[in-house]
């Protein structure tokens, strides 16, 4: 055992059976030489515009890649793209994780997929409870020593609160032997806050992103893992063939060029008003809103049936929980200035 702790992290956390595995080599990753391709069972027929859609796409396609890593200044061996965020909080179980031995740690309330999809594969979830502040607890890291994988998310969903970078790094630091995931996927609307640059320092740093909030591509399914190469290599042996649909690469890499990257910025500004306008009218009703720092605002009411009632007639869906400690609350997403106005005006007409 003492020589395992010289070994990466990602080969002492993997589940074993992966290590000695030979993945899967799809035609596509074979590859060859040559104009006559007749090695993967594709139909020679393109029935659509989109050229060369009668044939499987890359596994991580480089230009996407490359375009992630000009974005995130992050180096392109360094990341993985998949099918959403979603997806790779089930590849990093699944690559991690044994049924019915191991577990994961979170910090609620939090994002529910971590609990959830750790679930679907049987295995065990220490929720700890976040402090009143939204910080993480006393002695966090000894009551999470079991787990293989820790996931903070940073702006957390659903508070929409924040922690500080050098918290976030201190975390990470303190638990050097689980792999940390930072999910990031609001960061765009509190783009300071990123620990992406700190995955060179951190070998059990994993960070998530996703082009489904403000880059506005959640019907297009794609998101990000970012990491040290080890544990890349072995996302890579529990990845699909073919994560990511042709289309997906064409809209994705069109968001993520500079005219793309210029319009998220500004739609991340124009959100922002929006949710300051909307944080102002709950104030102003008498809700307790937290800091908003995604594009969401969770607002705590005296009354929640009153509200939910009043939001159910005027035909305006936010959520709501049934989870304790988020009862009296709603969660509300910043939205176009149409939409905001008729909340606002909803509000208006409940009065105090
Ligand atoms: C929306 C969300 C995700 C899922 O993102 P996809 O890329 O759409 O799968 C992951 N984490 C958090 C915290 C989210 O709010």
């Amino acid at each position: 055992m003492t020589d395992s702790m010289n070994m990466p992290i990602a080969a002492r956390l993997a589940r074993p059976e992966l290590l000695e595995l030979t993945p899967y080599e799809s035609a596509r990753r074979i590859g060859g030489q040559g104009d006559v391709w007749i090695n993967a069972n594709e139909s020679p027929f393109n029935n659509n515009e989109l050229d060369k859609l009668n044939r499987y796409p890359e596994c991580q396609p480089v230009s996407l890649i490359n375009a992630y890593a000009d974005y995130s200044k992050v180096s392109a061996d360094n990341i993985v793209t998949c099918r959403g965020a979603d997806e790779a909080i089930e590849l990093l179980i699944r690559a991690f994780c044994v049924p019915a031995v191991d577990s994961i740690a979170c910090f609620g309330p939090t994002y529910g997929m971590y609990a959830i999809s750790a679930k679907t594969f049987n295995i065990g979830v220490t929720s700890l409870t976040l402090t009143d502040d939204y910080q993480l607890p006393n002695a966090f890291a000894q009551q999470v020593e079991n787990a293989k994988l820790v996931f903070i998310c940073n702006p957390n969903n659903p508070t929409g609160t924040i922690m500080d970078k050098d918290t976030i790094e201190a975390a990470i630091a303190a638990m050097p032997n689980a792999i940390v995931v930072i999910d990031e996927a609001y960061i765009e609307f509190s783009a300071q806050y990123s620990v992406a640059d700190l995955i060179p320092k951190y070998p059990n740093l994993v960070v998530l992103r996703t082009l489904s909030k403000a880059f506005a591509l959640a019907g297009a399914r794609c998101g990000f893992l970012m990491a040290n190469t080890d544990i890349i290599d072995l996302i890579m042996r529990v990845i699909a063939p073919y994560p990511v649909p042709l289309p997906v690469q064409q809209v994705a890499e069109k968001a993520l060029s500079a005219n793309g990257i210029s319009l998220m910025q500004q739609q991340v500004e124009a959100l922002k008003v929006q949710g300051n306008k909307l944080s102002a009218t709950l104030t102003e009703f008498g809700a307790k809103v937290l800091p908003a720092n995604g594009n969401f605002i969770l607002a705590e009411f005296e009354d929640v049936e009153r509200v939910a009632d009043a939001l159910k007639q005027a035909g305006i869906v936010a959520r709501a929980y049934k989870d304790n400690r988020l009862a009296s609350r709603i969660r509300f997403s910043f939205s176009s200035p149409a939409d905001t106005d008729r909340l606002i005006a909803t509000f208006n007409t409940l009065g105090k």
